[in-house]
């Protein structure tokens, strides 16, 4: 399973804070499940909730009563470094020189070891596992000689990888997106007052208005005296390099990330894997729900039948008992379920977003060849992921991934089934607007940061229990 980063929200002047937070948090709860928090000001005193667990989980009513005040940070975080613990919950608080920094991270640094050694060795103590608190100590530092958008300015430069970040202080909001904008972080407005979020699906769950995404290098500061946006980087990457897998498979199809709608994207991406290659079928099956968008796309495209033949259980929670090793199927079997006289005699296409290890496709495969499918063939609406991420999206590792350990003939035989055909690089590119601003180092192996390059540099786990990148020798 491919796994989110984490969710990001926050909103600047208005009375309900804190429950506003909660919605927006909600709305994106698919961006991280491991933890939850909120931390709300009233432009002095700062309150504070976190948790383990979904957001209904975490808050109770009684939790969001005791975040007073009129701004608010919200985070979901599923651990891409550091472990799945409390403390390592986000936002973060400390107390600097008689003020509060409140910070909220969503990426993966790529420098974060050597940041790390460099702010212990002149004397910074670190009480939990993740590159937020690298960024937390920096920023500390940072404010011994600047107000706190220089601060911010500061610790973004010396920051190299992905970083969305919302940091409060004061009477002051800051949002911030790394200069290749990997991750996205949008502007949106209720009753007046801004708000930001990781996606436009929370804006809608609030009715509040979607303005534009903040761009690669943008600060965006909001304090009494008004809004205002600055560049923060010198030297501007010549373009972005968004993750164009929050196209394929994180973003919720409801949302716009980098100012394209997500549910249409994914129709393009199956319509165009239907032009590259439709085969002769009874129908189009798509796996949910990743499936479902790319496969009304390539159906329509093909002019074949869309049944939703296999089934989902909505409720399966994060409290499944884990089967035995001798049944170790069983978990796949419990989420999806095939409708049984759909699928004997049948000329099947199944439709997916991606094949990451090739496990669970080969499992449901391997179902539908029991239940009696005369043909099984497996048309996927992105390219092979041949290579890991390194900028906060937890795929496997390398040998771990189908496509970088085997040829298209092998995964053929190893799935059991009559073809398979992955989107082209250049049709993906096809399905979205702005072509040449993505990210495709999972395809690649080609990585837009430094510090990463496959080959030249390995990945190695830090003294922080996360990972970082280190030459080879
Ligand atoms: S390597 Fe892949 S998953 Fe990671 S940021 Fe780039 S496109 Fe996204």
């Amino acid at each position: 399973m491919i796994r989110h980063e984490c969710g990001l929200f926050g909103i600047y002047g208005h009375e309900e804070a804190a429950r506003l937070t909660y919605f927006g948090l909600y709305a994106q709860q698919h961006r991280g499940q491991e933890s939850a928090g909120i931390v709300s000001s009233d432009g002095d005193a700062i309150f504070e909730h976190k948790g383990m667990g979904l957001v209904p989980d975490v808050f109770a009513e009684g939790d969001l009563q005791r975040l007073p005040g009129s701004t608010a940070l919200g985070h979901v975080r599923y651990s891409t470094t550091g472990q799945s613990a409390l403390r390592n919950a986000q936002p973060f608080v400390v107390r600097y020189r008689g003020r509060n920094i409140v910070l909220a991270h969503n990426g993966n640094l790529v420098n974060t070891l050597a940041l790390r050694e460099e702010l212990e060795s002149s004397g910074s103590i670190f009480s939990t596992t993740t590159d937020t608190e690298v960024l937390v100590h920096l920023l500390a530092r940072a404010l011994k000689d600047h107000d706190l958008p220089g601060a911010v300015r500061q610790i973004c430069k010396k920051a190299n990888g992905a970083f969305c970040l919302l940091i409060l202080s004061g009477d002051t909001l800051i949002a911030a997106r790394d200069p290749y904008g990997f991750h996205p972080l949008a502007l949106g407005r209720l009753n007046g007052s801004p708000v930001f979020a990781s996606e436009t699906c929370a804006f809608d769950l609030l009715e509040a208005a979607s303005e534009r995404p903040i761009a690669p290098g943008e600060m965006y500061i909001v304090d009494s005296s008004g809004e205002r946006s600055e560049p923060f980087c010198d030297a501007p990457p010549p373009r972005p390099r968004q993750c164009i897998f929050e196209l394929i498979y994180f973003a919720r199809p409801d949302s716009s990330v980098f100012g394209e709608q997500v549910y249409l994207c994914r129709k393009r991406m199956g319509w165009q894997l239907a032009v590259e290659s439709a085969p002769d079928v009874d129908f189009v099956l798509p796996f949910p729900d990743s499936g479902v968008y790319p496969a009304i796309g390539f159906a329509h495209c093909a002019e074949l039948p869309y049944e939703h033949a296999m089934i989902r259980n909505h409720y399966v929670g994060r409290t499944f008992i884990q089967p035995s090793q001798s049944m170790r199927n069983f978990a796949v079997r419990v989420k999806i379920n095939p409708v049984r006289p759909m699928i004997e005699g049948k000329r099947i296409c199944i439709v997916d977003d991606s094949i990451v290890r090739g496990t669970t496709m080969m499992t449901r495969v391997r179902k539908l060849r029991e239940l009696g499918a005369r043909e099984v063939h497996i048309r996927i609406s992105s390219p092979p992921v041949k290579f890991p991420c390194y900028y906060g999206i937890d795929f496997a590792s390398r040998g771990e991934l189908i496509a970088a350990r085997h040829s298209l003939p092998e995964i053929i035989e190893k799935l059991d089934v009559d073809s398979l055909h992955y989107l082209s690089i250049e049709g993906m590119l096809h399905a979205v607007m702005h072509s040449d601003s993505y990210c495709l180092a999972c395809f690649t192996g080609e990585y837009p940061i430094y510090g990463c390059e496959a080959g030249k540099y390995r990945l190695e786990s830090s003294s922080d229990g996360g990972m970082c990148a280190a030459l080879q020798d």
